[in-house]
């Protein structure tokens, strides 16, 4: 996490745990969210572009450690992995 100063104010910004690009996490505007099984923040692109699925083959250390912790991960056809809905 990384406290941005902007005129008069900041922002917080927080690295997408996906794409590894930071995104604003507050105030007043929230940018992404919290996969709260996956224990992992990502950026609203993330979620929006991988709304049908995550490729597990573009993410091999998080797919390790979710097996590991035997997060139950739901696969979609295609062998895509869902991401857990808002606030799951
Ligand atoms: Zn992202």
């Amino acid at each position: 996490m990384r406290v941005e100063p902007t005129a008069g104010s900041f922002k917080v910004m927080i690295p997408c745990e996906l794409c590894g690009r930071e995104f604003q996490f507050g105030p007043h505007r929230y940018a992404g969210r919290k996969v709260v099984s996956w224990n992992i923040m990502i950026c609203e692109t993330c979620d929006q572009m991988n709304h049908d699925g995550l490729d597990p083959h573009r993410h091999p250390e998080l797919m390790r450690r979710l097996q590991a912790e035997r997060v139950a991960l739901r696969r979609l056809p295609g062998g895509f992995i869902a991401i857990p809905a808002f606030g799951h």
